[in-house]
Parts: C-alpha cells; sequence; structure tokens
C-alpha cells in the first residue's frame, strides 16, 4: 500500500488525460452500457486500479455509482466491496458485475410457439419464438410476411420430436427461431 504522498504524486503522473485513455468511449463496451450523470471516465478508474490495485485486496468503493471502479477493478481480478444510494446507480452496477448464466437468459427468452398467430404476439414482448418449420421456401415466406424485420434462424442440430410445421401443418422435425431484428 502506498503512502498518500506518493499516492498524489503518482496520480498527477497518470496517463488518463492523453488519447486514448481520454476519451469517454474508451475501455470495455459494457462501460457504455448507460449513461450516467457525472460518470467517472473509464480511462482515469483503469488507471486508479492499475496503480492501486493488487490481486489479494478487497477494495471499498463508498461511491461507487455504476460501478467504473469496480468494474475495471474486477477485470484485474479484484474484488470490491461497493456502495451506492441511487438505485438506477447499484442496478447498472450489477449488470456490469454480476455473472450472467447465458443459458438461463437464453431459455427464458425462448418461447414454444404452436400457431401462427401467436408469433407476432411473442415477438413483440422481446422474446424468441421456437417453432415447427417445414423448412419449404413457401412456409418461409408466410412467416416472414407476417411482420417486418422478422428473422427466421438456426434450426436445432439434433432433430426435435415429431410436430407440425406452423405454416402448413406438415409433419417435421424441423424447428427454427423467429425473433424481430429490430
Ligand atoms: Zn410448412
Amino acid at each position: 500500500m502506498m503512502d498518500i504522498k506518493s499516492s498524489i504524486k503518482k496520480l498527477k503522473e497518470l496517463p488518463y488525460l492523453d488519447r486514448p485513455y481520454s476519451s469517454r468511449g474508451w475501455g470495455h463496451k459494457l462501460h457504455s452500457l448507460c449513461s450516467y450523470q457525472s460518470k467517472l471516465k473509464p480511462g482515469i478508474a483503469y488507471h486508479l486500479a492499475k496503480l492501486f490495485g493488487e490481486k489479494e485486496d478487497l477494495i471499498f468503493e463508498p461511491f461507487a455509482g455504476v460501478g467504473t471502479i469496480p468494474f475495471e477493478l474486477a477485470q484485474r481480478g479484484i474484488k470490491t466491496v461497493s456502495l451506492d444510494i441511487n438505485p438506477i446507480a447499484y442496478t447498472v452496477s450489477l449488470a456490469k458485475l454480476k455473472k450472467q448464466d447465458k443459458k438461463k437468459i437464453l431459455k427464458q427468452a425462448i418461447v414454444d410457439v404452436k400457431e401462427i398467430k401467436k408469433i407476432i404476439e411473442e415477438v413483440g414482448k422481446g422474446k424468441i419464438a421456437k417453432i415447427y418449420w417445414c423448412e419449404s421456401g413457401k412456409c418461409y415466406d408466410k412467416i416472414m410476411k407476417l411482420k417486418e424485420g422478422l428473422d427466421l434462424f438456426g434450426s436445432d442440430l439434433k432433430k426435435a420430436k415429431l410436430g407440425k410445421c406452423i405454416a402448413c401443418n406438415k409433419k417435421t422435425t424441423n424447428k427454427a427461431y423467429v425473433a424481430s431484428s429490430y
């Protein structure tokens, strides 16, 4: 741990005012997850973490805001205990720092849809519709015509159980996903 006097001296020498660190957009893209009033530039947090953080440290950040410093520290494998009074800031921090379960998130986003008219309803809620599709171009067109901006992609590699194509009712084991691309 550095003493205060030499810490201040070191701080003044940090290159966070120079390009590219001086840019607000510098660093990991998660830093730009959400704009926030008086947010610390990632370049400053990066140099602070580099200068003061050590692997075995547990750093207390009582004014964490949207987690700029804890996030930089986390990228170095350094743990923090952080606080912020603003629930929005806390939520943004959590989104950056909490380990996400990709499988679980995907599972929550995908819904089985059996009727063609239900596709629009689910996709409108931001979901991905898992459907049976016979792989014919005609049925593809029929599904795509439901709404502008739809995308049909990736069928399951392992074949599904027998079902009925959502557009023509023909029996098929082929599944596909429909989502809105905008
Ligand atoms: Zn079909």
